[in-house]
């Protein structure tokens, strides 16, 4: 397989492979820059979230592996799902299932596809108007725990709630990789809105913190292609200031913005205590 090969999807998808058969589908030309993973084993591949649905990411999939692909949906929000509606196969927590039909998130796409979100052009042929996030079916549910073997390569799945309540992330032990979703990404960490859960953050930081010094590789969804391990222990001692009533640096009707070095978090501007 050669780039010249692929069409116009590709153009879209900024594709690496950070580990042997772990490849990142980044979506570069809109700044939420969401990042999917597709994770192949001998047997079977998942493709963790299916991004903005802006460009066909089965045909990109597909190029990418020749061995069955499920999806994993690490949680319900609409630049994660996009691409859903093309799989058969979709895994998810049963917290976030109710919400892969919200009608609002094809409003939500339609928005983040405005030139002020874009860094370049839409995809040939892709009309902004017309763009939708279908309504996709779930066809398993994952609590956090189990263990998804695509042989020779393991994932476990880990349910880390706060940024929203059914979220996941998944390890791999073995090769010490941690794709991280929407729990830590070296940006602005989401805990305010009607699904976030600070307490329920703070906690799924703590679990991270613990792992972090076994980690290799953070692979997360957004602003970047890796994060530092030495950062979560600082995001953890973060959100716990926040929690105990830190003042925020800038408020507005939404939010309040709390700037640490390498990342913020946007909680609720009065935090509950
Ligand atoms: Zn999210
Ligand atoms: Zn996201």
């Amino acid at each position: 397989m050669t780039m010249t090969t692929l069409h116009d999807p590709q153009l879209w998808f900024t594709i690496t492979e950070p580990a042997p058969g772990v490849f990142a589908l980044a979506e570069l030309q809109q700044d939420d820059q969401v990042r999917s993973y597709l994770v192949a084993g001998s047997e079977r591949a998942v493709l963790i979230d299916t991004g903005t649905g802006i460009a066909d990411i089965r045909a990109v999939a597909e190029q990418l592996t020749n061995r069955p692909i499920s999806v994993i949906t690490s949680h319900s929000h609409w630049d994660h799902i996009g691409g859903n509606w093309q799989f058969e196969e979709i895994a998810i927590h049963p917290l976030e299932a109710p919400y892969l039909d919200e009608p609002s998130n094809t409003l939500s796409l339609r928005e983040a596809a405005t030139p002020e979100h874009l860094l370049g052009p839409l995809p040939t042929g892709v009309d902004r108007e017309k763009l939708e996030i279908r309504p996709s079916t779930p066809t398993s549910l994952l609590h956090g725990g189990e263990v998804i073997d695509l042989g020779g390569v393991e994932l476990e799945v880990l349910h880390l709630p706060g940024h929203s309540p059914g979220l996941l992330a998944f390890l791999d032990r073995q090769r010490s990789i941690l794709i991280s979703t929407d729990v830590v990404y070296p940006g602005p960490l989401y805990a305010f809105g009607e699904d976030a859960n600070l307490p329920d953050y703070l906690r799924s930081l703590e679990r991270l913190a613990d792992l972090a010094p076994t980690l290799r590789l953070i692979l997360p969804a957004h602003d970047s292609d890796r994060l530092d391990p030495r950062l979560i222990p600082v995001m953890r001692d973060a959100m716990a200031a926040v929690i105990d009533g830190r003042a925020p640096e800038q408020v507005d009707a939404e939010k309040g913005t709390h700037v640490f070095d390498g990342f913020e978090i946007y909680a609720p501007v009065a935090v509950a205590s």
